[in-house]
């Protein structure tokens, strides 16, 4: 990865940002991986801890992510054409949504703390919390519905 400007997120917009700086934005939460369930008549999402078949618990990432979409077609590729279609699933931490409302990161942020570790000291992603997706039944995702951990 190319070398990233101190704090370029601060005075790069969303929509101007390289693809390096776009990528690092991410904080390895791992909470967009989890499936969530919304409510046909309300729209409301609610967060559960059945997460993708891809996901791997232990290093909260995406375990093939280069090659993802062989896997799983529906996993969206965010970007700031599609994040306003998006916002209403989005964790309310994810990085991505915080700088597209105008908000800071917070100093758990890898990018801040320079630490990777420092989003699961945190206690804000799901390491080491979900189900894979093939032990559970669609129709018991419900009994997995979690409040998003922030
Ligand atoms: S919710 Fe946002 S910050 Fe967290 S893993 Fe997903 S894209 Fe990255
Ligand atoms: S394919 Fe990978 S990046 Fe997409 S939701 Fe699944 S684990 Fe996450």
């Amino acid at each position: 990865m190319s070398t990233l400007r101190p704090r370029y997120w601060e005075d790069t917009p969303l929509t101007r940002m390289t693809r390096d700086e776009w990528e690092a934005l991410c904080d390895g939460c791992g909470k967009c991986c989890m499936n969530k369930l919304e409510d046909e008549d309300t729209g409301e999402v609610v967060l559960t801890r059945v997460a993708c078949r891809l996901f791997d618990d232990t290093t909260c990432q995406c375990s093939q992510y280069p090659i993802r979409h062989q896997f799983v077609p529906e996993c969206i590729v965010l970007k700031p054409t599609n994040m306003d279609a998006n916002l209403y699933w989005m964790p309310e931490t994810c990085a991505y949504k915080l700088l597209w409302q105008g908000k800071p990161l917070f100093d758990w942020h890898p990018l801040i703390s320079g630490d990777p570790q420092t989003v699961h000291d945190a206690g804000v992603s799901m390491q080491s919390r979900t189900v894979p997706e093939f032990e559970i039944h669609e129709d018991d995702w419900e009994d997995h519905i979690i409040e998003e951990p922030t």
